[in-house]
């Protein structure tokens, strides 16, 4: 994919980057590498310190910042500023945390392993190399470099190929805000060069967000490297009612889950199960939110959602759509390609979608909701089950055992009741089967990239 800002409301071109040279390559990893060396003689304090002024920088920068998403990527205006506040926030978070989430332990009494001191301590492994999406251009790519500059490690963004301009942004910030010359930088390079890095012994590990496929690539290079890597990769999440549930509230907030970010959220609602006993008014309550929701100019207030990201990205879920609408799926409303410029898609919501049809199993990167009813909480955990993900569900109900049951059940990294799936600074972050392995956020995301070392003294 050619490394490329082009307007997703318009089709335009705006601007077009050069691929990193193999020898601008070098330069870069050697900054990096000799950046561990300054930042392992940094303290907590230090960090913490260029960290609020990186946060300081973003939140004074929002209007630029946020604008940059929007033509880029296509979020409306109001979503971009709320990522890049909550990224200035969560920056904050780590800077005034990983002190604590990093603090020595001491698991066992010395004396039950024949030592006079035993602790665990946790220490920097050096240059991670960061694989990004376009979805979340500022958030997916804070939530990793925080946690990792905060834990004494360097970072390297290759971002999305469809983002470079925010991508250019993110990797001068940090040394604008006073980290060590090379401690996070951005490399311009395209997919599947990104695995090729991989084989370089400068780069300790690899952590990546994004598909299935893009994923198994660079952990296959992980593997053969022994490097350690964390992916978060797709879901095909879903969204549980059950008939003790705020039926008008679940419904509303289901089709804000399905259209937010113009349906590119991997935890977003995508498959629905609902009860039959509340079905049918749920059911309305839902399609008539989905059809008051449209697609349009994402720097007008007043837009649900914008354009998708990228032509391919649209052509993908209509390919789902039309073979859906091939194999006889009822079509509620949307699942027409509109005509006009830009790469916008309809609010789309599908019954009687069976297993023959690939958005049965696949994931639909699209404001494209499928309906299913269930009859028992079972039922619907069995279903939920019955998917090669496994990133986080939304359920609603108000019966104590009902949710005991279900968040004991259902086979996901995150079990969300009577609201909405989304990430926080302090809880971790990811999934399991094909969703990925690992984690982000809080304590259990800091401390993936970290030297865990046993320090015994007899
Ligand atoms: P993608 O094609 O996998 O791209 C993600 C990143 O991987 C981009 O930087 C891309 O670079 C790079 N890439 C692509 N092929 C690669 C390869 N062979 N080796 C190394 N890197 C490679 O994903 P996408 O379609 O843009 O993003 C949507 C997917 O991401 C969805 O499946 C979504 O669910 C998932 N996602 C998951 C999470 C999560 O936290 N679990 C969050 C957001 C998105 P280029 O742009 O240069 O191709």
């Amino acid at each position: 994919m050619a490394i490329a800002t082009i307007n997703p409301a318009t089709g335009e071109t705006l601007k077009t980057f050069e691929p990193h040279s193999a020898a601008q390559i070098e330069e870069i990893l050697a900054r990096a590498d000799a950046a561990n060396a300054l930042m392992r003689a940094t303290t907590f304090a230090q960090r913490s310190a260029w960290m609020h002024a990186a946060a300081d920088l973003m939140d004074a920068e929002l209007d630029r910042v946020a604008g940059l998403a929007s033509t880029e990527m296509g979020k409306t205006i109001g979503t971009a500023k709320y990522e890049v506040t909550k990224s200035a926030n969560g920056m904050r978070h780590y800077a005034d945390h990983a002190e604590e989430y990093l603090a020595d332990e001491t698991p066992v009494e010395a004396s039950t392993v024949g030592a006079s001191a035993a602790r665990v301590v946790f220490q920097p492994i050096g240059t991670i190399l960061a694989v990004m999406p376009w979805n979340y251009p500022f958030w997916q790519v804070i939530r990793f470099a925080a946690p990792a500059l905060m834990a004494g490690n360097t970072g390297l963004l290759k971002h999305a190929s469809s983002v470079p301009q925010t991508a250019l942004y993110l990797g001068e910030l940090f040394e604008r805000a006073g980290f060590p010359a090379g401690a996070f930088q951005t490399l311009l390079v395209e997919g599947a060069a990104a695995s090729k890095l991989i084989d370089d012994r400068r780069i300790k590990g690899v952590t990546l967000t994004g598909s299935v496929g893009a994923g198994s690539a660079v952990a296959e290079a992980a593997g053969r490297n022994v490097k350690k890597s964390v992916l978060e990769l797709g879901g095909t999440d879903v969204f549980v009612v059950m008939p003790s549930a705020d039926v008008a509230k679940s419904a509303e907030f289901g089709a804000n889950s399905r259209t937010q970010n113009s349906g590119q959220s991997c935890i977003c609602a995508k498959r629905f199960y609902v009860h039959e006993d509340v079905y049918d008014e749920w059911f309305a309550a839902f399609l008539a939110k989905m059809e008051a929701t449209t697609g349009g100019d994402p720097f007008d207030p007043a837009t649900g959602f914008g354009p998708m990201a990228t032509e391919q990205v649209r052509a993908e879920a209509h390919e789902l759509v039309e073979d859906a609408k091939a194999k006889g799926v009822t079509v509620h409303t949307g699942g027409e390609l509109p005509s006009g410029p830009g790469w916008f898609y309809p609010s789309t919501v599908f019954t009687d979608v069976t297993p023959e049809m690939r958005i049965y199993r696949e994931e639909c990167f699209g404001p494209v909701a499928c309906v299913y009813r269930v009859s028992s909480v079972e039922e619907a955990i069995e279903r939920s089950n019955d998917s090669d993900f496994g990133l986080a569900a939304s359920v609603w109900t108000t019966d104590p055992a009902e949710l005991a049951r279900l968040q004991e059940g259902l086979e996901f990294g995150a079990v969300f009741a009577n609201g909405n799936t989304a990430s926080f600074f302090g809880l971790p972050f990811g999934g399991v089967k094909d969703s990925g392995y690992g984690r982000e956020l809080g304590r259990f995301g800091i401390r993936e990239f970290v030297n865990t070392k046993t320090v015994w003294e007899a």
